[in-house]
């Protein structure tokens, strides 16, 4: 099979290359060249319904919302809702971190109940029945079986190997390993006296994304978990050697994204993307975060989008949503609306800086600002990122014509007597 990064290397301008392109007002002869280079991924394996959607260069910034059921908490008509709800309030893809429960039936509700790309950690699966049980075989079954069932992308822990190991062994970290996936690819490791499979034969799992399309997220089972941990060896060892296989992937036609940190301050956090862009040969960064303090356990959102804005800024593609829960218990539906919001107002901020898409963002801006000097609250609660909410707390005012902030002192109604404009 051929696939898409092949295609745009041939020059073909693929259907998905032209609705990402239209979707995002660029060039699709940019958006093919770029897919050439592996700077932006469309995540769309062979056997999903899912509309095309564009990550990376030129695009705009995208919001990831994890869902799913834990080994505490399995109600799968919950995840489904929490999926739709995801995808109405801003998540431009989903991922499925369920751990508990049919993890096949609630794979395939989620994926049959929305229109958006959905992502999988397929390594919970192999671990279903304990890691102690996993066989490298179970991982790379894992990997097909979620392909097979329209899954547009795995993150896959590759970096997390002997030499990763060994740095962090040599690092002063609290918090050591966060990352799911990577703390349980390293308990695999150690009980079975072996590397990692999905490094030791990344060969093969190149093979199987190539079979259906799959795009690669290349987890970062070393990210910091606190701001003490952050930009630490550890850290940067693992995305040396993410670097040289999303190299490798590129050269196999496969499609790949980065994952990164965490937690960071905000300080650090430029350094942090421009050396992961580097290191990564320009790969579309998609960050955990990064959270900028660790004191704000039920804000965790908004300590997530004021990361997630700076990166942003500095490049970062993709943003995985963080909702008030994180650090404290599975997400509910609520939890999921908010932290989709916030994190759209975080890529949203980001946008408005970025060269190629910043002024589609501004754009929207000024149709705001131009709607408040109307005082034309339609207008105003239609443009919002989340219209709800803004429309509710204007019903508070009693003043249809201003709001009660500052009510008949409302300065925008009195600049308009003062420059004698209707
Ligand atoms: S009353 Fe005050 S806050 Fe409300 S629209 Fe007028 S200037 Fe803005």
């Amino acid at each position: 099979m051929t696939t898409l990064m092949e295609k745009a290397h041939a020059g073909l301008l693929t259907e998905e290359i032209k609705r990402v392109a239209v979707e995002e007002g660029a060039d699709a002869g940019d958006v093919r060249k770029y897919i050439a280079l592996g700077h932006i991924v469309i995540p769309k394996s062979v056997n999903s319904k899912s509309s095309p959607v564009g990550v990376g260069k030129l695009m705009r910034t995208k919001v990831n919302a994890n869902i799913g059921t834990s080994r505490d908490y399995v109600d799968i008509e919950a995840e489904v809702k929490k999926a739709i709800i995801a995808e109405k309030y801003g998540a431009d893809t989903i991922m499925d971190l369920s751990t508990g429960g049919d993890l096949d039936l609630v794979r395939k509700r989620i994926i049959d109940a929305v229109s958006i790309p959905v992502g999988s950690v397929p390594i919970y699966q192999a671990a279903e029945d304990g890691i102690e049980s996993m066989t490298s075989d179970d991982m790379f079954n894992a990997v097909r079986k979620h392909a097979k069932d329209g899954i547009d992308f795995v993150t896959i822990h590759a970096g997390v190997n002997h030499e990763s190991f060994k740095r962090l062994k040599n690092s002063d970290r609290i918090l050591d390993v966060v990352s799911r996936g990577g703390a349980m690819t390293l308990s695999w490791m150690k009980q079975n006296y072996e590397e990692n499979p999905f490094y030791a034969e990344y060969d093969y799992l190149l093979e199987l994304a190539r079979e259906f399309e799959l795009t690669i997220s290349l987890g970062d089972g070393m990210r910091p978990g606190c701001i003490n941990d952050a930009s630490d060896r550890a850290k940067f060892e693992e995305f040396i050697q993410l670097g040289e296989l999303v190299r490798r992937a590129r050269a196999a036609g496969v499609q790949t994204l980065v994952e990164g940190p965490g937690h960071v301050p905000i300080d650090e956090i430029g350094l942090s993307v421009n050396a992961m862009k580097h290191l990564t040969g320009d790969a579309p960064l998609y960050l955990l975060g990064p959270l900028v303090t660790d004191i704000a356990p039920g804000y965790d959102h908004i300590t997530a989008a004021m990361g997630g804005a700076v990166a942003g800024m500095h490049g970062a593609d993709f943003l995985c949503m963080t909702t008030p829960a994180e650090h404290l218990a599975l997400p509910d539906e609520d939890d999921i609306r908010e932290g989709a919001i916030v994190a759209r107002i975080a890529a949203h901020a980001a946008d408005l800086t970025k060269a190629g898409v910043r002024e589609k963002a501004r754009a929207k801006d000024r149709e705001m600002a131009l709607a408040r000097k109307d005082l034309d609250w339609n207008r105003q609660f239609m443009l919002a990122i989340d219209s709800e909410k803004a429309k509710n707390i204007h019903a508070r005012s009693k003043n249809a014509d201003t709001c009660s902030m500052c009510g008949e002192l409302c300065s925008i109604k009195m600049m308009k007597d003062v420059l004698g404009k209707k």
